[in-house]
């Protein structure tokens, strides 16, 4: 990155999806002097279609992300940077400190930390190209395209019973391949799935059968093919929480930064939203927690100096105070 980056801002959002830039917009709006940072890997890129996104039902992730930037242009506080926060320490009376991609120093009275999850991947031969077009990790996002459908679920852990179950609100047929997952399944686990028509098939899911988009089953190791025309895994998703830990914000027991109702963590000035948060990880949702934490953010930042061009310190507003 060899952008001149601001040396103090008001807010420093860090991530780029639709949590960061919606924050971003609010903040701009209530004219706060805002960087966001963002190193470009937001989570849903690889889908061909985003779902569910009210009003933009459906819509490629990479369109919705260029309008939500262009939708920043009006707003001549915020600033876009490409690139990794690396560091950020501090606190709300000090501030906070920032380091960009190692080397670029960036002084903020507040944080937005909207950094998401990273998803790991079933090791299937073929995967890249089918992820996100017949390959799906979410029921709620891709579960109506595939109504009337086969689907194979794969995953490992004691979650696969109830997720597979959910895909019975769209698909013909569930079969789970049990790889590690058929170990930890309950005998009670075993037999509702088994009322339910739920097939499960002990074995190594290796490849993918048929061309992108047009998937015809899961081939186990032993040259099985277990039939499907889309597959949704389920393994456990890390948060993107290291920066929220550096600065000490409190995690619930799967690593989600929590939060208040205004997207405040535990640590005064530090507000967190999306995929990172506690709560659905949806588009919409990761728009409106954004939506939240930049308002809260923003109007939290009254009676104090402003880097932007916000014109008159403003008496503070104790319903967004920074700190609780
Ligand atoms: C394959 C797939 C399909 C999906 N389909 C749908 C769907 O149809 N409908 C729906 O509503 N939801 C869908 N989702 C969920 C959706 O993608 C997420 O809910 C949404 O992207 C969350 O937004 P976010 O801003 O919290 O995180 P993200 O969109 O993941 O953005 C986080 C950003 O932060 C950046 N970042 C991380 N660390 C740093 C750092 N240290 N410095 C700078 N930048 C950093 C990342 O590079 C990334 O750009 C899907 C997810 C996947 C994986």
């Amino acid at each position: 990155m060899d952008q001149e980056l601001p040396a103090a801002v008001d807010a420093l959002v860090i991530g780029g999806g639709p949590a960061g830039l919606s924050a971003a917009l609010w903040l701009g709006r209530y004219r706060r002097h805002t960087l966001v940072v963002d190193s470009g890997h937001q989570r849903n890129l690889p889908a061909a279609l985003a779902h569910g996104v009210p009003g933009r039902d459906p819509v490629p992730p990479a369109e919705l992300l260029a309008d939500l930037r262009a939708g920043l242009e009006p707003y001549p506080d915020v600033r876009l940077a490409a690139g990794t926060v690396t560091e950020v320490c501090g606190d709300v009376e000090r501030g906070f400190t920032a380091v960009v991609d190692g080397r670029h120093e960036v002084a903020a009275a507040r944080v937005v930390i909207a950094t998401g999850v990273g998803d790991r991947l079933p090791g299937l031969e073929g995967l890249s190209a089918h992820y996100g077009l017949d390959v799906h990790h979410c029921p709620a996002c891709d579960g109506f395209e595939v109504r009337g459908r086969d689907v194979v679920v794969l995953g490992d852990g004691p979650q696969v019973p109830a997720f597979a179950s959910e895909l019975l609100d769209w698909a013909a047929t569930v079969r789970i391949v049990t790889d590690a997952a058929g170990a930890a399944f309950e005998e009670g686990q075993r037999r509702t799935l088994a009322e339910h028509g739920i097939e499960v098939v002990d074995g190594r899911a290796a490849a993918l059968a048929g061309a992108p988009g047009e998937l015809s089953g899961v081939v186990l190791a032993d040259g099985t093919v277990v039939p499907g025309a889309a597959v949704f895994f389920s393994y456990a998703h890390r948060p993107a929480n290291a920066l929220a830990r550096a600065l000490g914000c409190d995690l619930d027991e799967d690593g989600q930064v929590l939060v208040d109702g205004f997207q405040l963590t535990s640590v005064p000035g530090v507000y967190a939203a999306g995929d990172l948060a506690p709560g659905l990880q949806l588009v919409a949702i990761a728009m409106g927690q954004g939506v939240a934490a930049g308002i809260a953010c923003a109007t939290s930042l009254r009676g104090g100096r402003s880097t932007g061009s916000a014109p008159r310190p403003a008496p503070p507003t104790s319903r967004f105070a920074a700190g609780r």
